[in-house]
This record gives C-alpha cells, structure tokens and sequence, in this order.
C-alpha cells in the first residue's frame, strides 16, 4: 500500500466525496491529509462523517471559498513553496489520503500552480471528476495533461449518476481504468457506510490499482516449503509430476514459478521472467489483474462449483449474454465446455448431428489444414492431425482431410467430396501452434465462401486467436460469418479453465425441436464452472470498455518496428505480425523438435523473458498490459535468441 493523491479535474470533482468513501471503506488501512484547505474544512467534515478515520490537520486553513493564494492574500498570509509542503508530509504509520485542492493548474501560492506540489509530491494519483456533461472533455483533458507531467494516474472516478457512455469513452481515449461513484442517499455516517458498502467493489478495484507497481510480498504458506528456493520442489517434482508435452528424461527443468503478477513470473529463486507467451496464450490482459482478480473473490464468496444440467446460475447467463453479443449472428447460442480441445470437439458432434437431424448422416468427413491445430481429444486430434504429435494414434483417428490454407485448392476437394463432408475447421488468420502461420483476411473470406458455395458449415476455431489479432475475433477482419466459433483460452482472461462453442442460430434449429432422441448429448462435470464464468463476465465487461484495443494496437505497432529489424538478421526469415502475435522463422525447419528452438528457449530465459519456440519459429505474444520496456526487452531478448541459434 502506498500514500496517493486525490486530484481534481477542477474545483467541486467530487474528490471529498471520494476520499469520505475510501475512508470509511478503509478506516483503519489510511489516514487523511489535505494540506491547504481554503472555505468550508474538508478535514472537519471528514472527522464527523468518518468519526474513527485518522486525519492530519492542514498546514494551512483560510476561510474565504476562492483559489488558495487568493485566499491567503485576502487575509495577509503567505502558502509555502511546494517544496516546503512536501517536505512537511507528516509521518504516517499508514499510508496516506492526500487530497488536493481545486485543479492541477489552481494557483498554489504567490509564485506556483498546484501542480509543482502534484510532481513534488511524485506519489501515484487518483482522477476525480464529476460525471455530469463535460465529463468526458474534462477528464481527458486532464488525464493528457497529468501525463505530460509524467504524473502516474491509475484511475478516473466519476462522481454522480452513472453515465456508461462517459465510462466508455474516456476508457478507450485515456487508455485507463474507469470507475463511477455514486453519491450516497444522506450526508449521515450511516448514509455514507452503506454507500461505501455497496461501492466496495470499486473501491478494491482502484486500491489493487494503486498496489501495482511494487510486487507484493507472496501470502505465507504452500505452494514452496518454508526456505524452499525452488531445488527441492524440482526435486519433489521429477519425482512424482508428468509435465505436457514434456519427455520424462532429457528435458530441460521445469521452471519454478511461485508468483505471477502483471506480465511478470517470479520464480522461486527471486528471478523475474517476462512472460512472453501468455502462458500458453491464455492470459489476456496481464497476471492478476484487479478487476479479474476481485471478480473471483466475490464469486468464492457466494458460489464454488455446481452442475449445469438442469442448473443455471447467473454468471453463466451473463457469460453467454454478453459473448453471444459480439458473434455476427442475431440470436445463436452458446454451448460451455472447459478447454479448447472440448470446444472443438463439440463443435465437430454438433457439425455431424446437424447433418443427421437433416437427414444427411453419410456426411462424416471433416476438412482441417495443414498446419492446423485444434486440440488433444480424439477429434481435435483427427482434424489436426499433426504428423509429430498425433502420429502415433494415427490407427485411431477418424478419417479427416487436410488441404493448405489456399481457397482454390479447398474448391478442388470440395467440389468432389461435399456431399460427404460436414465442415470444415480453421483457426481463422494466424494458425498458432503449427508455427504462428499467417493468412491475410481475404483468404480466410475466400474460404468460406467456398464453404458457403458447396454448403458445408465453416468451424472458426478462435481458440488461440480470440483477442489476439487486432479484434477481438479474427474472423471479424474478413467480414464473415462462422457456423461455429470455438473460444476459450482468454475467455475467462486466462485466470481460469473455461470455453464456448458459439452455435449459429442456423444449426440451433435443427436441435430446437420436441423429439428428444435430437438432444446434444454431451457435458463435462465442470461445464460452466460459476467462478469461472464469474471472471469472464468481468473479462468481457473489460473487454467491452474498448480499453484493450490502445493496447493491442501499441503492441502491434512495436512488433512491426520490431519485424523490421529481426528480419535483416543473419538466418532469419518471415518476420510477421499479426495483432499482438510477432513470429520469426530461424534458420531451417527442423520441425517441433528443431534443436536450435530448445537453444532459444534456453537464451531467453537467461535474458528474463519466457519464450517458447514452435521448433525454429521463434515468437512472442505476451499479455495486453505488457509495458513499452518489455515489449523492448522481448525484442532484444529474441534478437540474441535468434543470433545465438543461428551461430549454434
Ligand atoms: N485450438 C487451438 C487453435 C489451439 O491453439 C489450442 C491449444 N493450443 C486448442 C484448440 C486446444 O486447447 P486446449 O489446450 O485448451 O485443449
């Protein structure tokens, strides 16, 4: 916890109104300072409406209701200089309220506007304005000029009746997390406690902001042994874990993480890594990110888990609400499952029952491409059909085609085989695990306009893609509409297992009807898990405050920079961009197991980043939030990798 700066958009924000909240929110954990108080003492109300809160009384207290160094003139006084001020910041076992008068450009004294105190003080700030009209023009304008001053803001509150649009707006324009406050119902102790009461949840939110830049220390306890610095849990872990896609002799050690914050692991050994993958491409906006995370423990308070069939619960039915909003479709529906893999094998019973409800059962066959992938589970493995991964159970899988990502060679098939052919399935514009291959919005328009031509239905699986090329679905890009879409790796902005199949409201029909032997007969024990549709929810709320999409755009305009210079390099060849996703082929293909990709993993983590080669394909795709000075050390990070499996 640190000390923190109340500051105005200008005189009357509504910043006593915030700071009587947060102290009656926080009674114990602050004390309140305002350090000159001009007209009515916001000190004194705060000491009657919050009678337990501590307060430090001003430096200074004038009595006319005008600008400070007026106020001081009228009455033959003089405000110190801010640096006077700020060295007279009284000692506090706890952090500190501070509270600011009028604007940051209010005159402070004869010779300085606040603002010298704002920067003298150097602590993070809070931006209040009133919600009323203007507030948009008023808080940006501020929130721009704050910055320019290199004042670190971490939130806008607006105070008074809610007005969404304003919420929106000056999240997207301002690159910030917005919050509203509402005005409790009487100016009593009790009026305000149940108004901090019911606002707690902001309230957290915008503390968790403020905790943010230090790292906090890590909660007692397991998951490391007291004194543990990460030998023994290796140890205890070779003994007795059997890691993904991991040999059980000859790999390198796993990593031992033990916290993970923003887009940041620490591992046991104190270590900070980058973690330039997402962690598997699930994390979307950063580790424990506040909102995500208060989200979760609101949900833990009420719910843990229960079954879905025959049960609903509300977080599952805001969860579709709100993803089913952003489909192309009017209506459809959405079908939880827990992972990818469960999300595409869904689709593919629901692709193949379709047919049957139509009474065209002979259409068996799916379409995937080469270098797709869509999942472990028996039929995302027989659309996928990676040679290396799923060679092996090649006797087992259904029979399933595989043509490149070329429109006209899908039509040659297609023109032969439709009839027999239930879908087809592609991870629409970067397909991920093959090697982060890249197709421009056209192609993936041309293909399923062929699809549409030979009426076979088109599965986007978005599962790697969903918030990570631009839009939040990539298909968006190609102006297309899906039959299915498969999501679930950032859906619950990767804190928790969950996902989706998206069903068009064309193949929810033929399932819509009185004969229950067209039941979908599927369903996993944590199907909608509520904790996790509780963070989804969250997510998608984030999501739709647009906010996001400054960050994917800062990240893709520092990747196609950084594209530029990766490619000149000595060996290295198709550098790509696509949203967040940069990728980079190093020397020659020796496929997943190419051993220079186990070097580069190897230099980048010596140089703090988490990077995880597909064979020579070196890439990163790290979480929305991820600072302008990592994104810099990705590329330094992945141009030394580069060099080093290069010279090999
Ligand atoms: N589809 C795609 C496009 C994927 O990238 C993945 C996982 N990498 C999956 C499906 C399977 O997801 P999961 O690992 O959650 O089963």
């Amino acid at each position: 916890m640190t000390d923190f700066l109340v500051v105005g958009t200008d005189t009357d924000a509504g910043k006593t109104t915030f700071a009587l909240h947060w102290m009656t929110a926080f009674t114990h954990d602050y004390a309140y300072w305002k350090p000159v108080e001009t007209g009515q003492s916001d000190s004194e109300t705060l000491r009657r409406l919050v009678p337990n809160a501590r307060v430090f009384d001003p430096i200074m207290r004038l009595s006319e209701p005008v600008a400070p160094s007026l106020a001081a003139r009228l009455e033959g006084r003089t405000i110190p200089l801010a640096t006077e001020i700020v060295q007279r910041k009284p000692p506090s076992d706890c952090p500190l309220l501070i509270e600011t008068f009028g604007g940051p450009l209010s005159p402070l004294n004869e010779s300085e506007l606040q603002i010298e105190l704002v920067r003298g003080l150097g602590l993070p700030c809070v931006l209040v304005s009133l919600s009323s009209l203007g507030a948009i023009t008023r808080s940006l304008t501020t929130l721009r000029y704050l910055r320019s001053e290199e004042i670190d803001v971490r939130a806008v509150v607006l105070v008074g009746p809610a007005d969404e649009y304003a919420v929106e707006q000056i999240a997207l324009h301002g690159s910030i997390q917005v919050v509203e406050l509402h005005l409790p119902s009487e100016w009593t102790v009790e009026g305000l406690q149940s108004s901090a009461n019911e606002q707690k949840r902001m309230l957290d939110v915008i503390r968790e902001l403020l905790g943010d830049s230090s790292p906090r220390p890590l909660p007692p306890g397991p998951p490391l042994r007291n004194g543990e610095r990460g030998e023994t849990l290796l140890f205890r872990d070779s003994q007795h874990v059997w890691h993904p896609y991991t040999p059980l002799r000859g790999a390198d050690e796993p990593l031992p993480v033990v916290a993970a914050q923003n887009e940041f692991l620490e591992l046991a050994d104190g270590r900070r890594l980058i973690d330039g993958i997402s962690s598997w491409w699930t994390i979307l906006h950063g580790h424990r990110v506040p909102r995500l995370m208060q989200a979760l423990r609101e949900a833990s308070e009420r719910i843990d888990h229960v079954l879905f069939a025959g049960v609903t619960h509300p977080y599952a039915v805001e969860c579709a609400e709100r993803l089913l909003k952003t489909t192309p479709w009017q209506g459809g529906r959405m079908f939880f499952s827990d992972n990818g893999s469960t999300a595409v094998e869904v689709a593919l019973k629901m692709a193949y029952q379709f047919w049957c409800h139509r009474g065209e059962p002979q259409r068996r066959l799916f379409v995937g491409f080469e270098d797709g992938y869509h999942g472990d589970t028996f039929g995302a493995m027989a659309v996928g059909r990676d040679p290396l991964f799923f060679g092996r159970f090649e006797p087992l899988l259904f029979k399933a085609e595989r043509v490149p990502v070329d429109p006209n060679r899908l039509d040659e098939l297609l023109a032969r085989k439709h009839s027999e052919v239930a879908a087809v399935i592609i991870e629409p514009l970067v397909q991920g695990a093959g090697g982060m291959r890249m197709h421009s919005p056209e192609v993936l328009r041309q293909l399923h306009e062929v699809c549409q031509r030979h009426d076979v239905l088109f599965i986007a699986d978005e599962v790697m893609t969903a918030g990570r090329t631009g839009t939040w679905w990539a298909h968006t890009q190609a102006g297309i509409e899906p039959d299915l879409i498969c999501c679930s790796k950032t859906l619950a902005g990767g804190v928790l297992p969950l996902a989706a199949t998206l069903v068009a409201p064309k193949i929810v029909v033929e399932f819509d009807v009185a004969d229950r032997e067209k039941t979908f007969f599927h369903g996993h024990s944590f199907t909608a898990h509520p904790l996790a549709c509780a963070v989804a929810v969250e997510n998608l709320r984030l999501l739709s405050e647009g906010n996001w999409l400054n960050e994917s755009r800062r990240i893709q305009s520092r990747w196609e920079r950084a594209s530029q210079e990766l490619s000149k390099l000595p060996g290295v060849s198709d550098a790509r961009v696509c949203g967040t996703i940069l990728a980079i082929d190093v020397g020659h293909s020796g496929g997943y197991l190419a051993e220079n990709g186990r070097e580069m993993r190897r230099i980048a983590i010596e140089n703090k980043v988490l990077l995880r080669p597909l064979g020579n394909v070196l890439y990163a795709l790290p979480p929305l939030g991820t600072s302008d000075q990592s994104l810099d050390q990705i590329v330094s990070t992945m141009t030394r990798a580069a060099n080093g499996a290069v010279t090999a």
